[in-house]
């Protein structure tokens, strides 16, 4: 396990998945019902944007670091404001030194009735998430695979909830490994919200991920994406992916919002691109 979240905390792929989070939770907190998130890829929580390795990628600067202070278009503004307040509250002095990873926003989010089951299997990173959340009955933090997490712990209780994916990629097959946990995870639980990140970096590897995912037997498959460039040779991490199965209904029109604000700020240049394109549902694809 050599990937470390730090060097990448608060880039574009943070941005777009983190704001999705918001707006997933923002949906769920529209019931009075409790409802919990698991996150199988918690990370550490809050990443210090003034250390070695956050200053060595400076990746936060083409990233949050543009989006914090922006003049945003209305709608859009309204629509990220619960992730800016997140991100905000992990900087109680102003300015932007620390980043909320997506159990520490989420935890943001949360009322008094809902929960949040933080899964990390780094034994080191997992001991620095229990200490930032030591005392808080709200949040559970497990020293666990999180591949194992999707069969084990679902469904939860409250019977309501989002399951977050965010594996490092740093092994071969990842693609396979997040279409066989969904598929599994969909079979225990097929009410519930999954959002899963994948790069946007392999065309051919997403390609096919893509198609694999029209023929998994889940009914409802939104696909999201942020391309900040055309793509790169060699590859590099042009872009980034969602797959959000069971999205709250709103979720399309608003990232439809959103994502042209995002690829106007954070495209590196005039070829940034994103879409949202049911890859399942009852919508045909557009
Ligand atoms: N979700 C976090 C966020 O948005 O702030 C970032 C997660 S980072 C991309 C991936 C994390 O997964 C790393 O902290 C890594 O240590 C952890 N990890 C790697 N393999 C894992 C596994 N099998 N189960 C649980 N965690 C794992």
């Amino acid at each position: 396990m050599n990937y470390r979240h730090i060097y990448h905390a608060g880039n574009f792929a943070d941005v777009v998945k983190h704001i999705v989070v918001a707006r997933t939770i923002d949906y769920l907190k529209r019931k009075p019902g409790a409802f919990r998130v698991i996150d199988t890829h918690a990370g550490i929580g809050v990443y210090d944007l003034s250390s070695d390795e956050a200053q060595k990628t400076g990746e936060w600067k083409d990233g949050i670091g543009r989006l914090l202070d922006a003049d945003l278009p209305g709608d859009a503004a309204a629509l990220i404001a619960p992730y800016l307040d997140a991100v905000r509250a992990a900087n109680p002095k102003g300015g932007l030194t620390a980043y909320p990873g997506s159990p520490a926003i989420t935890r943001h989010l949360l009322r008094n009735q809902d929960r949040l089951t933080a899964i990390e299997l780094h034994p080191a990173d997992a001991e620095t998430l229990k200490t930032h959340f030591a005392g808080d009955f709200q949040t559970r933090v497990i020293a666990l695979d999180g591949w194992l997490a999707l069969g084990a712990h679902l469904p939860p209780k409250e019977k309501r909830g989002l399951v977050i994916v965010d594996p490092p990629f740093e092994r071969e097959g990842e693609f396979d490994r997040l279409i066989d946990g969904l598929v599994k995870a969909y079979k225990r639980w097929p009410g519930g919200t999954y959002l899963m990140w994948y790069p946007v970096k392999n065309r051919k590897a997403v390609a096919a991920f893509r198609d694999a995912l029209r023929e998994a037997g889940i009914a409802k498959i939104l696909d999201l994406s942020l391309d900040i460039r055309a793509p790169s040779v060699p590859e590099r991490l042009d872009g980034t992916g969602l797959v959000v199965v069971n999205p709250p209904y709103p979720l399309e029109a608003e990232m439809k919002i959103v994502l042209p604000v995002l690829a106007r700020l954070l495209g590196d240049g005039k070829d940034a691109t994103w879409r949202a394109e049911w890859l399942a549902g009852e919508r045909p694809a557009s």
